[in-house]
């Protein structure tokens, strides 16, 4: 099919909950995708967040074809060997000390909530509330579009369950402030993704850290989209010299495979009980087998290192862009999770990329959001910067 045959017939037959650009990619390789015309483009999305190693990296296709010749799913009725050897090779490697699978962020944080509030019985209490973010994002099911800090995800979907509370993002007396007798938790992206590419201050997550030991409460990250060295570190806590209690992980764990994952530290890892919370694919054979061979990549390949230091080099070539071009308001991020705010709207920024080449995102009106696999290199960082800076010259 060529591009305007899928997209005439997606536009048919699919609900329209998304506002999609006229693209249809077929094929990838690396940092590069092909469309259905076989134009190729330089990927800075990587599936928002989620192809790390690229597309197509061959450790993962192997995986894929290996355990699916051999066994895809079985139920967790039974024990499962790659389940396990990724639930250890996740312990061994941060601050938990059990796992639990599931197969999307969501639902990574939708058992983080039910943990939470499992917690907050202890011992005959009855503690339910969870502090959030303003500007965060935890994803689109129920509970998580509701400790989503955003009304816009919620707008129509009222009633909204209870017990979340929010409060300004890097702003520690805020959070005091908003602690009663019924909190159980703070959940808090170490760097906010969706709601702008905004870092958490590193005296903000560690006073979060004590106000938490202070009263008793669980520390949730959702480090869905910055976990994974997509930072330039394993996981995105490790920059701050704070572990959470919780750790939510799905997009880059499976590289474009389905999987998420709740990790879950000595304070909180008896809470949930059998019974308490399941998913019928959570944990299945081919979802473990590939996030095992990603973690492995990860943790092998140099692959965050190289996240770090081309971060470093994109971080500078955006500095050098926003000296140069007034509408350029702001550079932010770490690794390779970078944003550029400027003061005008930055779809036009997108297409016109896109029409170069190259696959940028925006989120909120204003903000373009840089998201590339972790595997490229300091000429792809060159060659994307050529790209921008053509269209911006074209803007001014
Ligand atoms: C993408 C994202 C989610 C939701 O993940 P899904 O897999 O789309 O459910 C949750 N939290 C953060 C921080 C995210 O970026």
């Amino acid at each position: 099919m060529n591009s305007a045959e899928i997209i005439a017939l997606s536009d048919q037959y699919i609900l329209p909950t998304y506002g999609r650009l006229p693209f249809c990619p077929v094929r990838g390789e690396g940092a590069l995708l092909y469309d259905a015309e076989g134009r190729a483009y330089l990927d800075f999305v990587a599936g928002l967040a989620v192809n790390a190693l690229g597309h197509a990296h061959p450790a993962v296709t192997k995986a894929i074809c290996e355990q699916a010749g051999q066994l895809m799913h079985v139920s967790n009725l039974y024990y499962i060997e790659p389940q396990a050897r990724l639930a250890a090779a996740l312990v061994q490697n941060s601050c938990a000390s059990k796992v639990f699978f599931c197969n999307s962020g969501a639902e990574a944080n939708e058992a983080a909530i039910k943990l939470a509030r499992k917690y907050g019985k202890q011992n005959g209490a009855s503690k339910y509330e969870i502090i959030t973010a303003l500007q965060s994002f935890h994803g689109r099911t129920l509970a998580a579009i509701t400790a989503t800090g955003q009304p816009k995800y919620q707008r129509g979907f009222e009633p909204l369950p209870e017990g979340f509370t929010y409060v300004p993002f890097n702003d520690l007396d805020a959070l005091a402030a908003a602690i009663t007798p019924r909190t159980c938790a703070v959940m808090l992206e170490p760097v906010q993704g969706e709601g702008g590419v905004y870092p958490a201050d590193p005296q903000y997550l560690q006073g979060v850290r004590r106000i938490c030991d202070e009263h008793g409460l669980l520390l949730i990250f959702d480090e869905v989209q910055c976990g994974l060295g997509r930072t330039g570190q394993l996981f995105a806590y490790q920059h701050y010299g704070v572990e959470p209690d919780v750790l939510t992980l799905a997009k880059a764990l499976g590289n474009g495979f389905p999987i998420g994952a709740m990790l879950v530290g000595p304070k909180a890892v008896g809470v949930l009980q059998p019974g308490d919370h399941a998913s019928t694919f959570g944990g299945n054979p081919l979802a473990c087998r590939v996030a095992l061979a990603v973690l492995e990549q990860l943790l092998a390949g140099g692959v965050v290192d190289n996240a770090a230091r081309v971060g470093r080099y994109f971080y500078q070539r955006l500095q050098e862009l926003q000296a140069k071009y007034p509408f350029v308001r702001q550079v932010r991020g770490l690794g390779l999770m970078l944003g550029l705010e400027l003061e005008r709207e930055g779809r036009p920024v997108v297409d016109a990329c896109r029409a170069r080449g190259l696959l940028i995102n925006c989120v909120g009106t204003n903000i373009l959001r840089f998201v590339p696999p972790l595997i490229i290199s300091e000429a792809d960082v060159d060659r994307a910067l050529e790209i921008l800076e053509q269209v911006f010259c074209s803007f001014s």
